[in-house]
C-alpha cells in the first residue's frame, strides 16, 4: 500500500554546505502542502552572505578535493553509488516529494525515481570520456582542445518535478567535473537537501554539491550574481529566464542554460490512430495537472476529426480521479498554490469572455479538503489571440483549433513566442517529416508525447523557451568550456 499520512513525513530544514545541514536564516517563508493548503514548515532563506559562503565551499571543493582534479572514473562510481542510494530511499524521497509537491506518489515512484536515478547513472558514463581534441597543424606544432569544467555552476530548479528538475541540472555538471550550489524552488525545497545528503552518504566530498534555500529575489538572484559562480544552469518561467540573463550579464557576462516555458502544439492529421493520440493528448496536458514545460497544451486537428477527437479526449478526461498526493488513487494532481489556481482560473474566464466554450471543466473543484485543484478543461471556439491559447496557463487546460489544410495546420501549430515541443500524429511519413522540419521547437515529437526515460536525446527550447540544452550529451558539453593550446617544440 502506497498511501501514507503527510503528518508522518519530516522534512529537514535549512541548507546543506560542505556535507552538513545549516539552519541560520535572515528570514523564513512558510511552506505548504499543494494537496490541503496546510503550512508544514518554515523555510530557512539565505540572504547573500549564506550564499557566499556555499559558493565559497564549492569553489574551495573543486580546487582541493579529488572531483576535479582526481581520476574521472572515481567521479563516475560516486555518481552511480548516488543513483543506488537514491533508489534505496525511494519511499522516504517518494512521500517527501508527495506530501510537498505536485507529484501523486504512486506517479513518482513508478516515473520520476527512476528516471532521476538513470538519468544520473546516464551522465556518470560521461565522467571519463570528456577528452579533448588534437588538432592537425604543422609537424613541429601541436595543437589541442582541452575540455575543463567552469568550476562552480549555479542550478536554479522549478517547482514542477523537483527531484528530476534538480537531477537534470546537477547531473551533467558534476559528472563534468564542476562543483554545484543548487537552489529549489521555495514552493518544494525539501528533497533537494535529502538528494545532497545521499550524495554525501555515496562518497561525493563536502561542498561538490552544496544546496541553498530560499526565493528567487533574494536567494537565486544573489546565487547568480555571485562572481565566483562560473555558469547558470536554471529552468522555470521565461520571465524569470530573462530576469536570470539580465543578471548573469550584469555580473560578469556569465554563460547559460535555460530551459524555460512552453505552449506546445499537438497537431493531429486525419489518417491519425486518434485513440492512441487521444490518450497521449490526454496524459500531456491533465498529467501533473498540466504543470509541466511541454504540455500538449494546444490541439491543432484536422477539421474532419475534430469533433470525434475532442470527444474522445472528453471522456478520458472524466476518468481522471482529484485528490491528495498521498494517496495512491488520485490520478488528478493539485494545483501547486492557490495562487496559481487563481492565475489558471481567471485565464481561463477571460478566453470564455473572449468567445470560447469550456466543453469540459472551466472551473475549480469544490474544495477537496483545502487544496487547490482545477477540473480538466477543453476550451473550443478558440482563435489564437486568446490568452489562454496565447500563454502558457501551466494548468490543466487543453485549447482546440481545427484546420483545413496541411499549410493551415502548420501555420496554427507555430507559436509567436515559446518553441519548446510539439507532437505531430499521422500515419503519412511524408507529412510527418515535413511537420518535423517546419516547426520551429526544439523536440518534435511523432505518434507520441512525452520523454519516458529518453535522456539520451537533448531537450531544449527555440525562441523564447530557452537557449542551450539539458540531458543528452550536449547537457555535459554545456558544462565544460574548451581551451585551445598551441605547443611550439620545433
Ligand atoms: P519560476 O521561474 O517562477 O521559478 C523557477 C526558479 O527560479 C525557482 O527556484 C525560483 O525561486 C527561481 N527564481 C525566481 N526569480 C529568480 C531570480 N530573479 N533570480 C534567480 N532565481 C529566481 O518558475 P516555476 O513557477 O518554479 O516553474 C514553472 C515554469 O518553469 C514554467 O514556465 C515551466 O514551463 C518552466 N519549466 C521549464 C522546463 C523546461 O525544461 N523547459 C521544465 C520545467 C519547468
Amino acid at each position: 500500500m502506497l498511501d501514507f499520512n503527510p503528518d508522518d513525513v519530516i522534512v529537514q530544514n535549512g541548507h546543506y554546505i560542505d556535507g552538513a545541514l545549516v539552519l541560520e536564516s535572515s528570514d523564513s517563508l512558510p511552506v505548504r502542502r499543494p494537496s490541503d493548503n496546510q503550512v508544514y514548515a518554515d523555510l530557512a532563506i539565505a540572504g547573500p552572505a549564506m550564499v557566499d559562503r556555499a559558493v565559497a565551499s564549492s569553489e574551495r571543493a573543486f580546487r582541493t578535493t579529488s572531483w576535479a582534479t582526481g581520476a574521472p572514473r572515481d567521479r563516475a562510481r560516486i555518481l552511480r553509488r548516488w543513483a543506488d542510494l537514491i533508489e534505496a530511499y525511494s519511499i522516504e524521497l517518494g512521500r517527501m516529494e508527495a506530501m510537498g509537491s505536485t507529484r501523486p506518489i504512486k506517479d513518482f515512484l513508478a516515473v520520476d525515481l527512476p528516471y532521476a536515478a538513470d538519468c544520473i547513472r546516464f551522465f556518470a558514463e560521461f565522467a571519463d570520456k570528456l577528452g579533448g581534441e588534437i588538432a592537425a597543424t604543422r609537424t613541429d606544432m601541436l595543437g589541442m582542445v582541452i575540455s575543463e569544467p567552469y568550476g562552480v555552476v549555479a542550478a536554479i530548479s522549478p517547482w514542477n518535478f523537483p527531484v528530476t528538475q534538480s537531477v537534470t541540472k546537477v547531473g551533467p555538471a558534476l559528472a563534468a567535473g564542476n562543483a554545484v550550489v543548487l537552489k529549489p524552488s521555495e514552493l518544494t525545497p525539501f528533497t533537494a537537501v535529502r538528494l545532497a545528503q545521499l550524495a554525501s552518504e555515496a562518497g561525493m566530498p563536502a561542498g561538490v554539491l552544496n544546496v541553498v534555500q530560499g526565493t528567487g529575489p533574494v536567494t537565486g538572484d544573489a546565487l547568480c550574481r555571485h562572481p565566483t559562480v562560473g555558469k547558470i544552469s536554471f529552468t522555470g518561467s521565461t520571465r524569470t529566464g530573462a530576469a536570470i540573463m539580465a543578471a548573469a550579464a550584469e555580473s560578469g557576462v556569465k554563460p547559460l542554460t535555460l530551459e524555460l516555458g512552453g505552449k506546445s502544439p499537438q497537431l493531429v492529421f486525419a489518417d491519425a490512430d486518434l485513440d492512441k493520440v487521444a490518450r497521449n493528448i490526454a496524459r500531456s496536458i491533465f498529467g501533473n495537472a498540466g504543470q509541466v514545460c511541454v504540455a500538449g497544451s494546444r490541439l491543432i486537428v484536422a477539421r474532419s476529426v475534430a469533433d470525434e477527437m475532442i470527444e474522445r479526449i472528453a471522456g478520458l478526461s472524466d476518468t481522471l480521479k482529484a485528490g491528495p498526493t498521498w494517496s495512491s488513487q488520485t490520478s488528478l494532481s493539485p494545483i501547486v498554490s492557490t495562487a496559481q489556481l487563481d492565475r489558471i482560473d481567471g485565464m481561463v474566464r477571460r478566453t470564455i469572455q473572449a468567445g470560447a466554450e469550456a466543453v469540459v471543466g472551466g472551473r475549480r473543484f469544490a474544495a477537496i479538503q483545502d487544496g487547490a485543484f482545477y477540473e480538466p478543461t477543453i476550451l473550443t471556439h478558440v482563435t489564437p489571440d486568446m490568452e489562454a491559447a496565447r500563454e502558457e496557463v501551466f494548468g490543466p487546460v487543453l485549447t482546440c483549433q481545427s484546420f483545413e489544410d496541411e499549410e493551415e495546420g502548420l501555420s496554427l501549430a507555430s507559436h509567436p513566442i515559446y518553441g519548446l515541443a510539439a507532437g505531430v500524429h499521422t500515419a503519412d511519413l511524408g507529412k510527418a517529416m515535413r511537420a518535423v522540419r517546419s516547426i520551429k521547437a526544439g523536440t518534435v515529437w511523432v505518434n507520441r508525447y512525452g520523454r519516458t526515460a529518453d535522456y539520451i536525446i537533448p531537450t531544449g527550447g527555440y525562441n523564447s523557451s530557452g537557449i542551450g540544452k539539458d540531458l543528452g550529451r550536449q547537457a555535459v558539453e554545456a558544462n565544460m568550456r574548451h581551451k585551445s593550446a598551441l605547443i611550439d617544440f620545433a
